[in-house]
């Protein structure tokens, strides 16, 4: 997608194609890509929060809260890595794939389905302890940012 097709995706009145745009905001850390979108979409944000989005367990509006979160944090020269705790859907390990973060294991609980990782930026170096939940119908992580001497 490039900046523009981000924006007018966003900016349709057609749930399918704005989820969509989100979804190419959440995967992408390109950040002129972003700041373009965000210098579009930012303005009309009120427009684009009215659409109805619906959603399963996980409300669809989550997504579009995460994007527009990104886009605003765009401007600034903040890493993207601040996005983490903003959302329980980021999968330290898919993260780690995509070559965002270097992501270890610590602990893995089979009883409670829980994971422990610690994942590392690799843009900014940012420490990030995750705590992961799995035995539910969705798994969920929380990030934490750690202060890491
Ligand atoms: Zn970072």
């Amino acid at each position: 997608m490039k900046p523009d097709e981000i924006s007018s995706s966003l900016l349709e009145n057609d749930s399918f194609r704005v989820l969509a745009g989100c979804i190419e905001v959440r995967n992408s850390n390109g950040r002129t890509i972003l700041r373009a979108g965000a210098a579009r979409v930012l303005p009309k944000r009120a427009q684009v929060e009215d659409i109805e989005l619906d959603g399963g367990i996980i409300p669809n509006k989550h997504w579009l809260q995460l994007a527009l979160t990104k886009l605003a944090l765009s401007k600034g020269d903040t890493c993207f890595c601040a996005m983490y705790p903003h959302s329980e859907f980021y999968d330290p390990e898919k993260e780690q794939d995509s070559h965002n973060v270097s992501t270890e294991l610590k602990e893995r609980n089979l009883k409670t389905w829980s994971t422990e990782h610690i994942s590392h930026c690799k843009s900014c170096g940012q420490c990030l302890e995750v705590h992961g939940e799995g035995g539910w119908h969705v798994p969920w992580w929380k990030w934490s940012e750690l202060d890491v001497p």
